[in-house]
């Protein structure tokens, strides 16, 4: 933990807080920096969630030659939708 002067008053304040507990001055830097931290938190839950639908999908793939049919298509198709809406997570996440 460090400590950083208020850009309104001068008054030392910590770098984990968000505002100025004297002027009550928003710390631009940290709310940048939590947000950044959140987006990459964010991008990793939804790179598992990619390969759970990618796992779905060659699973499809595998119960539809193996064992079902229109069971496979089912999961294969549920796999490919799930991935296109994770990509699309993705994208809003990141315009
Ligand atoms: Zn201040």
């Amino acid at each position: 933990m460090a400590l950083i002067n208020c850009t309104e008053c001068n008054f030392e304040v910590s770098d984990k807080a968000s505002a100025c507990p004297r002027c009550g001055n928003p710390l631009m830097l940290n709310d940048k920096n939590d947000t950044t931290t959140l987006i990459e938190q964010t991008s990793k839950k939804l790179k598992l969630q990619r390969i759970y639908g990618a796992a779905a999908f060659i699973s499809g793939i595998l119960l539809a030659i193996g064992v079902n049919t229109i069971l496979g298509i089912v999961v294969g198709v549920s796999g490919l939708i799930w991935m296109a809406v994770i990509d699309a997570l993705v994208w809003w996440k990141h315009k």
